[in-house]
C-alpha cells in the first residue's frame, strides 16, 4: 500500500471521495458548486479558505468599507513595491468567506463590451465570443428592470437600480452629459458608451453574493457537500491526472479524491498559487522552492493584469455627502434606521453610484475610460472618511497593455504569493491615465455641478501638465480590485486553460475563475466571472455525458 492509498484508507468514506472537488467559494465556485448538483446525479465537495458568510456587513451594501481590512473575511494581500507607483506597495483585498470576493465588493454589475468577448473568440477562444456569452449573463441574471434581448429574469442573481436618490450623484450624470458624453440608461445593454447610474448585485437593499444567489439555495442537497476553513494546499497527480485535493482544516490535513474533475477557483491570485504549489508552473520557480514538477508550465501566474484607480477628490459646497451622514451622530443614526426599516437610503450605496464611459481619443473604437463617482471622500478606501463634505471621481483605464506576475514565494502554503503588476509600465497606459483624467476634470467643472464644488482637494489646481498628472498617478493610483489571466485562455504556449477551461497537459483538472480570462475586458469582473462559471458548468456538464 502506497502512502497515497492509506491516507484513502484512512478517510471517512462520505468524505473521502467526489465526484466533482472544488476549490474555493468565490464568485465562480458557488456557481459550480449550485450547477453541478442539480440534478442530483454528481456528488460534489466545495472547500472554502474562509469561514461562513455570516458577518453581517457582507449583507449591507455600504458594509464593503468594514470589509476592506476586516482579516476574518479577507486574504489581505499586498503588490511588490510597484516601479511604476513610486516604489509604493498596493494593498489587496480578496474575499476570504463564502462568497469569496462577492462577497467584500464594491457591489457593480458591469459586464464589460461586446468587443472585449468578440476578441477573445479572435483569440482563438471557440465559443467566447459576445453572441456565444450573452446568454449566460442572461441565465444568470434577474433583471428587476425586466426582460429584454440583452437581460434575463428569473437566474440565481438579482441586479438591481440603487435604491436612492442622491442630488449629486444625478448631477455627475448631467455634467458629464453637459461635457459632451451621451446619456446611457444601460451600462450593458446594446452598448456601454455613455454616463449614467450603475445597476448592482443586490436584492432588495442587500448584497447578492454568489454564496447568497448560487450557494444558499442548494444547502440543502444531499450531493452537495460544503467544507469551511479548508485550505487546499496541493493538487494531487497520478501521472498527468490530476486526481485528489490535501486541503487542511482544523489542523488536520485531509485528502478529497475526485472521480470526474477537480476544479480550481480560488480566484487569479489563489488558483495560479495553487498549481504552482502543486507541481504545475514555470520550473525553474517550482525547483528553486524544491516542487516536484508535474508540468512546467510557463503561464501560470504570467500576465497578471488589474484594473488601476486614480481618485479625484472634491471639496463639497452642500451637505449632502455622504461624509456629512456619517460625520454627523444624527444623520448616521437615522440612516441606520432608514436601512433597519426599508432597505433604503446610504446605507444602500454601492462602489459608484454614477459614472460614465468615453473614449480618450477618437482613434478608439471603444471607450477606454470609466469613471466612477461616489458621494463621499477618504484618503484610502475603508478608512475614515474626510470631515468636511467631500465626492470622489476615478478614473480606470479599461484595457491596461502593463502585465504583471504572480509567484509563489515558499513551498508552504499559508504563505501569501509574490504579486507585481506593473502598473503604468507602458506608454499607452500613463496617456490612457492622464487624458481621462483632463477629460474628468471637464465634467467635475460643468455646469451642473457647479452648485456643489467649492475646489479640487486631490490633486489640486496646482498640478495641471502631463508631468504633474502622471507624478500624481503615481503617487496616489491604486486598484479598482479586479486582477484577471493568471491562468489564461488561449492557444499559445503561455496559456494555461483551453476553451474549456481544461489545463492544457493535465487530465481531471480546469480552472473557472478571473484568472482564465484570456485579457481583462473592459468593466467590472464579477458579473463576467459569474458568466465564465456559467457556462463552465454547462461545459463540465457536457463532457460527464
Ligand atoms: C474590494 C473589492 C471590490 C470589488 N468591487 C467590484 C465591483 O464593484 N464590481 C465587480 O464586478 N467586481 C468587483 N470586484 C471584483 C470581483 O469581486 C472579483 O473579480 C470576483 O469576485 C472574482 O471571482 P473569483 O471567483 O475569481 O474569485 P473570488 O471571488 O475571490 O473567490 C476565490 C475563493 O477561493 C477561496 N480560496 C482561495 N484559495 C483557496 C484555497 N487554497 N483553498 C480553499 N479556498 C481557497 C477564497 O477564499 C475565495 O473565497 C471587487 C473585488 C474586491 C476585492
Amino acid at each position: 500500500m502506497t502512502s497515497e492509498d492509506k491516507t484513502r484508507a484512512n478517510q471517512p468514506a462520505d468524505i473521502a471521495e467526489f465526484d466533482y472537488v472544488i476549490v474555493g467559494a468565490g464568485s465562480a465556485g458557488c456557481v459550480l458548486a449550485n450547477r453541478l448538483s442539480a440534478d442530483g446525479k454528481h456528488t460534489v465537495l466545495l472547500l472554502e479558505a474562509g469561514p461562513k458568510d455570516t458577518n453581517i456587513w457582507i449583507h449591507v451594501p455600504l458594509g464593503y468599507g468594514k470589509l476592506f481590512k476586516e482579516k476574518s473575511v479577507n486574504w489581505m494581500y499586498q503588490t511588490e513595491p510597484e516601479p511604476g507607483l513610486d516604489g509604493r506597495q498596493v494593498f489587496q483585498p480578496r474575499g476570504k468567506v463564502l462568497g469569496g470576493s462577492s462577497s467584500i465588493n464594491g457591489l457593480l454589475y458591469v459586464r464589460g463590451q461586446h468587443e472585449d468577448y468578440d476578441r477573445w473568440r479572435q483569440r482563438g477562444n471557440v465559443g467566447w465570443g459576445y453572441d456565444d456569452v450573452l446568454p449566460y449573463f442572461k441565465k444568470a441574471e434577474n433583471q428587476t428592470r425586466g426582460a429584454d434581448p440583452y437581460h434575463g429574469t428569473g437566474g440565481p442573481l438579482t441586479v438591481s437600480d440603487w435604491r436612492h436618490a442622491d442630488p449629486l450623484s444625478e448631477a455627475f450624470v448631467k455634467a458629464a452629459v453637459e461635457a459632451g458624453i451621451p446619456f446611457n440608461p444601460d451600462f450593458n445593454g446594446a452598448t456601454q458608451e455613455g454616463a449614467g447610474f450603475f445597476q448592482t448585485t443586490t436584492r432588495r437593499g442587500r448584497r447578492a453574493s454568489s454564496a447568497f444567489s448560487y450557494l444558499r439555495p442548494a444547502r440543502r442537497r444531499g450531493n452537495l457537500r460544503v467544507e469551511t476553513g479548508a485550505l487546499a494546499r496541493r493538487l494531487i497527480f497520478e501521472g498527468r491526472r490530476a486526481s485528489a485535493v490535501d486541503y487542511s482544516q482544523n489542523g488536520i490535513v485531509r485528502r478529497a479524491w475526485a472521480r470526474r474533475e477537480i476544479l480550481v477557483s480560488g480566484g487569479a491570485y489563489n488558483s495560479p498559487q495553487l498549481l504552482q504549489l502543486s507541481g504545475v508552473g514555470p520550473a525553474e520557480l517550482l525547483k528553486q522552492h524544491g516542487i516536484d514538477v508535474v508540468l512546467d508550465a510557463a503561464g501560470v501566474g504570467h500576465d497578471l493584469q488589474d484594473h488601476l484607480q486614480v481618485r479625484l477628490m472634491m471639496r463639497c459646497a452642500q451637505h449632502v455627502t455622504l461624509n456629512d451622514v456619517v460625520n454627523n451622530p444624527l444623520r448616521g443614526m437615522l440612516a441606520g434606521l432608514q436601512y433597519a426599516a426599508f432597505r433604503k437610503g446610504p446605507l444602500t450605496i454601492a462602489a459608484g453610484t454614477s459614472g460614465a464611459f468615453f473614449k480618450t481619443s477618437p482613434r478608439l473604437a471603444t471607450p477606454d475610460i470609466q469613471i466612477h463617482f461616489i458621494p463621499f471622500s477618504t484618503d484610502k478606501m475603508g478608512e475614515k472618511l474626510h470631515p468636511f463634505p467631500g465626492f470622489t471621481a476615478s478614473v480606470c483605464q479599461l484595457r491596461p497593455d502593463s502585465r504583471g506576475s504572480l509567484r509563489i514565494r515558499s513551498a508552504d502554503p499559508t504563505v501569501a504569493p509574490e504579486i507585481r503588476i506593473n502598473y503604468l509600465a507602458s506608454e499607452v497606459d500613463r496617456t490612457a491615465n492622464i487624458d481621462g483624467i483632463r477629460i474628468l476634470r471637464k465634467i467635475l467643472a460643468a455646469a451642473a455641478l457647479k452648485p456643489f464644488v467649492v475646489e479640487e482637494v486631490d490633486p489640486g489646481a496646482t498640478v495641471q501638465n502631463d508631468d504633474e498628472i502622471l507624478g500624481f498617478c503615481r503617487q496616489r493610483g491604486s486598484t479598482v480590485y479586479h486582477p484577471t489571466s493568471t491562468c489564461r485562455m488561449g492557444t499559445d504556449p503561455l496559456a494555461v486553460v483551453d476553451a474549456r477551461l481544461r489545463v492544457r497537459g493535465i487530465e481531471g483538472l480546469r480552472v473557472v475563475d478571473a484568472s482564465i480570462m484570456p485579457d481583462l475586458m473592459s468593466g467590472n469582473t464579477n458579473a463576467p466571472v459569474i458568466m465564465i462559471a456559467e457556462k463552465a458548468s454547462d461545459m463540465i456538464l457536457e463532457d460527464a455525458r
